[in-house]
């Protein structure tokens, strides 16, 4: 037998002519949303017999018209009710469904189609999520705060209604192509750039603006990712994230700074080998994986230059500037409800950021402040069953209540 036939039969280029898929798209005008849109433009550019179901957005609607208007999509959703008039009217003749509010998310996700791409941001994104899982479908999850809040549910019902979960997140993406023999997998590590901050000290962190924080110096997403990345809240998600998704237990997942983004993430095999996967900051590629899973679609996003590029260096993470990476392990290992506190909690000091009421330090202090209220709070529950729908909710609602409540206190 030669190398290539050894090679697994999947392993090629997706067939010119596949058969048609339905697509709907969560979060289509975000950072995520408006690349998922390209990847797509690019694969029906090459011959893919793509349908667009549904297309859902928070609350631009002359976004989410244009797109309607070039995609084409059976239905255009808007979650905010104000936007339902404008975007009726500005779809007016051209026989596409116009629906609005939460509820209308939540239903166009349950439309069955063969690949939905969840990229809200934030927990709202959970009830679509989760309806598009009982579609039974392939879901590429982007939207990294709704299997923080609620992995084992999301994984049980996932199994439950024979749905492929596909990691969207660049480090999972990694992961997931990394992991050729996942029983011999010794550990996995998440790179990190270390976001706009890595050099800063605390006292100049303590002053930083929303604006400053959202500068990412690699990677072109939302604001509220981005923030996340300058307090490393994000690199905390991802690492919940990973546990789930790859049924890994934390303490063999490590965290390692790359500032150049260059390697993804990687997985550490028994044998001493490290396999990982590169690229140019783009989430082009690793939506198109997810996309064309267990194939590749070609795409024309920026290749990796390593001569250009010349060196790649690596740094741990300072735990004690950059404290949402120690939280995010104490969730984990809480168990319950924790991580979906720490999410919530982490939620409404973000946005109390970019609003101007509380100072970049506040963010993981409110957060921390969050979990050890639930912890708290757990001591007088019983039983480590997975939660209910119902019971992440109230978590999440309780979380956003005190954290709300800290916000006013701090603003005072
Ligand atoms: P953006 O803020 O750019 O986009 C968020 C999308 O969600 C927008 O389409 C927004 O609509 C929509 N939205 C917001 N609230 C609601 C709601 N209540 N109901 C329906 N739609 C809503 O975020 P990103 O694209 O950066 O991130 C999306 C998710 O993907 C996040 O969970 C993030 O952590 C994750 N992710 C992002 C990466 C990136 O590179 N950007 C990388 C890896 C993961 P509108 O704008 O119209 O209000």
């Amino acid at each position: 037998m030669s190398v290539t036939d050894a090679l697994p039969a999947s392993a090629g280029l997706i067939p010119t002519a596949p058969r048609m898929r339905s697509v709907t798209i969560l979060g289509s005008t975000g950072s995520i949303g408006t690349s998922t849109v390209d990847v797509l433009r690019q694969a029906q550019a090459g011959g893919q017999d793509i349908r667009i179901e549904a297309l859902c957005a928070g609350g631009r609607v002359e976004h989410l018209r244009e797109q309607a208007l070039a995609l084409r999509p059976k239905l255009a959703v808007i979650a905010d009710p104000a936007g339902y008039a404008a975007l009726k009217e500005g779809l007016a003749g051209s026989g596409i469904e116009v629906a609005a509010g939460a509820e209308a998310v939540v239903e166009a996700a349950a439309r069955p189609v063969d690949w939905t791409m969840a990229a809200i941001v934030g927990a709202a994104g959970l009830a679509p999520t989760l309806e598009a899982l009982r579609n039974g479908g392939t879901v590429a999850l982007a939207n990294k705060e709704c299997i923080v809040c609620a992995g084992a549910l999301m994984l049980a019902t996932a199994r439950q209604y024979g749905a492929t979960l596909l990691p969207v997140d660049s480090e999972h993406s990694a992961i997931f192509q990394s992991l050729t023999h996942p029983a011999a997998a010794e550990r996995l590590c998440l790179t990190a750039s270390g976001g706009p901050f890595r050099t800063k000290t605390l006292a100049e962190m303590k002053g930083m603006t929303p604006a400053q924080a959202i500068a990412h110096p690699n990677w072109s997403m939302g604001a509220k990712i981005s923030v996340d990345s300058a307090t490393m809240m994000n690199k905390g998600l991802e690492l919940i994230e990973a546990a789930h998704l790859f049924d890994f237990p934390e303490d063999r997942i490590d965290v390692l700074v790359h500032p150049q983004s260059i390697i993804h993430s990687y997985v550490q095999y028994v044998d001493g080998s490290i396999i990982a996967q590169l690229g140019t900051p783009d989430m082009r590629t690793p939506i198109a994986f997810a996309f064309s899973w267990p194939e590749r679609i070609a795409i024309t996003s920026p290749r990796l230059d390593l001569v250009k590029i010349a060196s790649l260096t690596f740094e741990a993470p300072d735990l004690g500037r950059f404290p949402a990476l120690r939280l995010a392990r104490e969730a984990l290992r809480m168990g319950g409800l924790a991580t979906a506190w720490l999410n919530g909690a982490n939620e409404v000091a973000v946005a109390a950021f970019l609003g101007g009421r509380i100072g970049f330090l506040d963010i993981p202090a409110i957060a921390e402040d969050g979990l050890e209220a639930y912890s708290a709070l757990r001591r007088n529950l019983a039983g480590e069953a997975v939660p209910e729908y119902s019971e992440v909710i109230e978590a999440d609602r309780a979380a956003r209540a005190r954290a709300g409540q800290r916000i006013c206190e701090l603003a005072a």
